[in-house]
């Protein structure tokens, strides 16, 4: 049988513009995406669990893993390392599964490097003061978090032509429809769709 071919989702957007809650949506949409949980030097916020949300782990850990290289990707964001396990992504490549990562607009650029193939999308916010009431609203950070959040926004914003799709993040439903819409198309085409139902093409007498 042949292999199934997996993709890689890689969403960006800048922080609060609703990246968690769409791919949460979406992961219950399309439960056969799988979501990388990403190492981390930040601290947990209430209501964040160790390996779900992250590996949260201190500095130290996390350069003694680089310099061992066990990151596919990562990058210093907000002040913090945020970094891609290699050894899961591997593992979930070689069984042609379909996968997504949630990373920032550094780490996006690495894996597109590694993998041409991966498939970016953009979330974008529908404006920096609705960006602004977001981070807020959902107190989780300091104010001097939010700040520099904010600072950073209109940078990650200005890189929005390397992406290959950019939901707005206006109506969360309409957001959600459209994230679901370019996930579902990528797994639906062909070379994907072939590898999947090799077994029934060839029941059917085509040559798969
Ligand atoms: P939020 O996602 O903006 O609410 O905030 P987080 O503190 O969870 O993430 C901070 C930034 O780090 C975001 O831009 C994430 O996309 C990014 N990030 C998370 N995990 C990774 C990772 O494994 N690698 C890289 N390069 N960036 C990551
Ligand atoms: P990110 O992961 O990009 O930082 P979150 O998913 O944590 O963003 O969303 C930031 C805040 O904005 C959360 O409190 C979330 O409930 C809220 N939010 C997300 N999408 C929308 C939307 N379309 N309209 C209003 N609030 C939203
Ligand atoms: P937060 O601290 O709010 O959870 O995330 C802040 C930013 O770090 C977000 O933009 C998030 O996408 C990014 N981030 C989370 N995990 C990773 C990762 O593994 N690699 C990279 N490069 N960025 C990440």
């Amino acid at each position: 049988m042949t292999q199934p071919t997996g993709t890689i989702f890689v969403v960006v957007a800048p922080s609060g513009a609703g990246k968690t809650s769409l791919v949460a949506a979406l992961l219950d949409a399309e439960p056969g995406v799988e979501l990388s949980v990403s190492y981390t030097t930040r601290a947990p916020r209430s209501g964040e669990v160790a390996g779900k949300n992250y590996h949260f782990i201190d500095r130290p850990k996390f350069e003694e893993m680089i310099g061992l290289g066990d990151f596919v990707e990562y990058a210093e964001v907000y002040g913090n390392y945020y970094g891609t396990s290699a050894r899961w992504l591997e593992e979930r490549l070689a069984k042609g599964r379909d996968i997504l990562l949630e990373i920032d607009w550094q780490g996006a650029a690495q894996v597109r490097r590694i993998f041409p193939e991966a498939v970016s999308i953009f979330i974008m916010p529908p404006s920096i003061e609705e960006l602004e009431r977001r981070l807020r609203g959902r107190a989780t950070d300091s104010e001097d978090v939010i700040r520099r959040r904010l600072a950073e926004a209109r940078s990650e914003i200005d890189k929005v032509a390397q992406y290959d799709y950019i939901v707005v993040n206006d109506n969360f439903e309409r957001a959600r429809a459209d994230l679901i819409s370019v996930v579902r198309a990528q797994r639906l085409k062909g070379d994907a769709q072939r590898a999947r139902h090799a077994e029934k093409l060839a029941r059917m007498g085509t040559c798969a």
